[in-house]
């Protein structure tokens, strides 16, 4: 049996194989790859790794010395060769002799681009004086969270000596950037044998003379912090359990009624996306006797809080007596409380070159005995910042397992956060998408025109639940648009839009993945045809279940959404031109569409006070990609023209005043139009999409 330790060890990946041939780039490329591969050697994005390699310089045939090192932005576990930069260690070093001090530190971010070698493109970071100046070959900069949990320790001097004697110094906390590389080399300088090196408030430095050695030694330095957690944090997590854990059915039961209330209080300046997490990791922070005063003090790696905020929010509730309506009732206060603070910390902080106060709402809300809330611009954005606070919880539960932990100063947290160099990286960002930080939820949403839909919502930069009936379908829609836009955007739900359970418990689940709703596309549909002798109570109760009652049920749900979210709504129908024009021998079809646009505007009429827009999108003989349109109502309609069934496209064409055939991307524009601010004083409105019918024509 493996020993119960033996599992939080890193294990060393290293192969001799795959490294044999391998160029000195191509084995730092792969060295990094596996230091980012397990988030407990470094967060996401965190840290980075170099390699100085002897190069045929282009300009002169010389074989000079190069810094390959981790660019700006990228995460080592999925860097690729275009990753990093390239510098010529001469010029970098001869930085030296033009920088003026630490006050001008950050002047010298804009002398690399002169020392790129070979036309590189790829910035430079921040953090590259750091790996020029230690003098070694290869340099791992990481993140992990046994080691930060020793960097944020009130005595991470006294722990890094204990722990790894002379082989790793340390240095105290000082903001990344060219001091600390001088800094670094100078410990190198004073201490020839040193393997490594802590840096308080921040990460471990490591290094080697071959690539392989550099990453064992990074392995073999964690592995013994992790060991030496495990015999000396013996107590319970966070001095032990206070609340107690709900169940997981009850946590998410309150999340989904937390997500949207909090999204709509703090989606004033943007819309934002959510993620919640009750891993077990959260559930023992949020259920100890020290969540309040720990997550008071803040984080400690300036990655962590550049993501997190400098320190969360804790809801009020009491997983021992729940009463989750007074802790709604408690929100508005509490985050209007939350913003002040921040407000107040940033007027204590400011200097007078200081950047504008960015949005001041926490990013991570903490609920005692349920788990953790965090919001941000988009879904990945919001994952990410839960992965984040994650590290903190592990780095403050090994930290005041063994010593008192301590977060970053305020003034130092504040520099980093609104750093002019990390102004400029902000502003360089591209403008966000119309619809950015928007969550829709589309019926019928493997079908032609939903899944069309959510693939134009998308492109928009929108998240989009699919709803549908048919599992196969809803499966291969999820994976299409997944492959396209990633998978944070887009998740699927079960739903059949006649059952008031499945239509509760769909909403339920989008809530959860995403954190509220902005937009409702009810599409679900179906068509049928008979005579009117011929319509049976069933096929009649067919249509007006699905039609009408359908739209009614979503619909009513997402009202109910969007007056807890108090933040507006959009709800676009998608009827049909038969909605306003009588067909023969489809009786129960077109009264049924007639009775979804007349509901549509008495939504419209009702939403209108809260800011809830309700409009219809009419196709006509949308063909191509329909469900709707195969089998037999393809056939009835061909019998009912007296045709064949291949010529119905053109049939319809030719009709069209505009003979043009009208394909489910026509009828997705029309909904991404009224879905969107572009429409945002249109309520109560038809746009037909029809390619001209005068029969439809709104009066
Ligand atoms: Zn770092």
């Amino acid at each position: 049996m493996l020993d119960k330790h033996q599992g939080a060890r890193l294990a060393n990946l290293w192969d001799d194989g795959k490294a044999a041939g391998m160029t000195e780039p191509e084995k730092l490329l792969y060295r990094s790859n596996l230091l980012g591969s397990d988030k407990r050697i470094t967060n996401y994005g965190g840290g980075n790794t170099s390699a100085k390699v002897m190069e045929k310089d282009p300009l002169t045939g010389e074989i000079v010395e190069v810094l390959w090192v981790k660019g700006s932005g990228g995460d080592v576990g999925t860097i690729k060769m275009d990753g990093f930069s390239t510098l010529y260690m001469d010029k970098l070093r001869a930085l030296k002799g033009i920088y003026r001090g630490v006050e001008f530190e950050d002047e010298m971010v804009g002398y690399l681009p002169h020392c790129t070698f070979n036309l590189n493109p790829r910035a430079a970071s921040i953090d590259t004086p750091l790996h020029a100046y230690v003098p070694k070959p290869h340099v791992d900069h990481m993140h992990p969270d046994a080691i930060i949990a020793i960097a944020a320790s009130k005595n991470s001097r006294e722990l890094t000596s204990k722990i790894f004697g002379d082989e790793i110094g340390w240095l105290p906390w000082k903001r990344p950037g060219y001091e600390l590389g001088l800094w670094l080399e100078k410990l190198c300088q004073e201490n020839p044998d040193a393997r490594g090196v802590v840096l308080e408030s921040h990460g471990l430095f490591t290094w080697g003379d071959t690539a392989k050695e550099a990453y064992e030694t990074t392995i073999e330095i964690i592995n013994r912090a992790i060991a030496w957690f495990e015999t000396e944090n013996t107590g319970p997590a966070f001095g032990g359990r206070s609340k107690p854990v709900l169940a997981a059915a009850d946590r998410a039961a309150i999340a989904k009624k937390l997500m949207p209330v909090i999204r709509g209080l703090i989606s004033a300046g943007e819309s934002k996306v959510g993620h919640f997490d009750d891993s077990q990791a959260v559930l023992d922070f949020v259920t100890s006797t020290s969540l309040e005063p720990l997550a008071a003090l803040g984080t400690s790696c300036p990655d962590h809080f550049l993501r997190t905020k400098i320190r969360p929010l804790v809801v009020d509730f009491d997983p021992a007596q729940p009463d989750v309506g007074n802790t709604l009732a408690g929100l508005p206060e509490a985050i209007a409380t939350y913003r002040a603070d921040y407000a107040a910390y940033y007027e204590r902080c400011k200097r007078a070159d200081s950047p504008a106060m960015r949005d001041p709402n926490a990013v991570v809300y903490l609920v005692p005995g349920v788990g953790m809330i965090t919001f941000a611009k988009d879904k990945a954005t919001a994952r990410i910042s839960a992965e984040f606070y994650v590290n903190a919880i592990n780095v403050m539960r090994g930290a005041s397992g063994v010593s008192t932990y301590v977060g970053l100063p305020e003034q130092e947290a504040f520099d980093i956060e609104y750093w002019l160099l990390e102004e400029a990286k902000l502003q360089r960002m591209p403008k966000p998408k119309s619809l950015a930080g928007r969550i829709a939820l589309v019926t019928g949403g493997a079908g032609g025109i939903g899944k069309a839909t959510a693939n134009r919502l998308m492109q928009e930069g929108a998240c989009v639940v699919l709803a549908d009936i048919d599992e196969t379908a809803l499966e291969a829609a999820q994976t299409e648009l997944s492959t396209r836009y990633g998978k944070d955007f887009v998740r699927s739900v079960n739903m059949n839009v006649t059952s008031e359970a499945a239509v509760e418990s769909g909403f339920g689940d989008a809530l959860l993945a995403f954190g509220g709703l902005d937009i409702l596309v009810s599409n679900a549909g179906l068509a049928t045809s008979a005579a009117v002798e011929d319509t049976t109570l069933a096929l009649w109760n067919k249509n007006m279940d699905i039609l009408a009652t359908g739209y009614f049920l979503v619909s009513r749900e997402a009202f109910r959404i969007f007056r807890n979210q108090k933040a507006g709504g959009n709800v676009v129908f998608v009827a049909s031109k038969n909605g306003l024009a009588a067909s023969p021998g489809a009786s129960a079809y077109c009264t049924a569409k007639a009775a979804e646009i007349h509901l549509a505007r008495c939504l419209a009429l009702e939403g209108a006070s809260a800011q809830i827009r309700v409009n219809v999108v009419n196709p006509d003989a949308v063909l191509r990609g329909s469900k709707i349109w195969t089998g037999e109502w393809k056939e009835q309609r061909a019998a009912a023209y007296k045709m064949d069934v291949d010529e119905l496209e053109a049939h319809y064409r030719e009709r069209s005043m505009l003979k043009l055939s009208v394909f489910p991307e026509d009828i997705a524009e029309a909904i991404y139009f009224l879905a969107s601010d572009m429409s945002a004083k249109s309520t109560g409105n038809i746009v037909n999409v029809d390619a001209g019918n005068a029969q439809s024509f709104t009066r």
